[in-house]
């Protein structure tokens, strides 16, 4: 999967107007959850889990985490 810098996460926030401000605290210090970058998921209908790629990042100040789809934020998923 596709490394992100933080770097280029508050660019495509910026493209997308993402409000920095967390939703809880008010703050906008973020750091980028590098090694979480996919959620699984499984339903009744289909056996084994799958996963959706994701960027995770977490306020620095109380915790809060969104997860954004990649795809939706323009992050190309290639296999290297
Ligand atoms: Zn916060």
């Amino acid at each position: 999967m596709k490394t992100i810098y933080a770097n280029t996460v508050s660019q495509l926030f910026k493209e997308k107007g993402v409000r920095e401000e967390c939703e809880c605290c008010g703050k906008t210090d973020w750091v980028l959850l590098n090694n979480f970058a996919a959620l699984a998921q499984q339903n009744s209908d289909t056996p084994g889990i799958s996963t959706f790629p994701i960027i995770a990042v977490e306020c620095k100040n109380c915790g809060n985490m969104r997860f954004f789809g990649r795809g939706r934020l323009g992050v190309e998923d290639k296999t290297e």
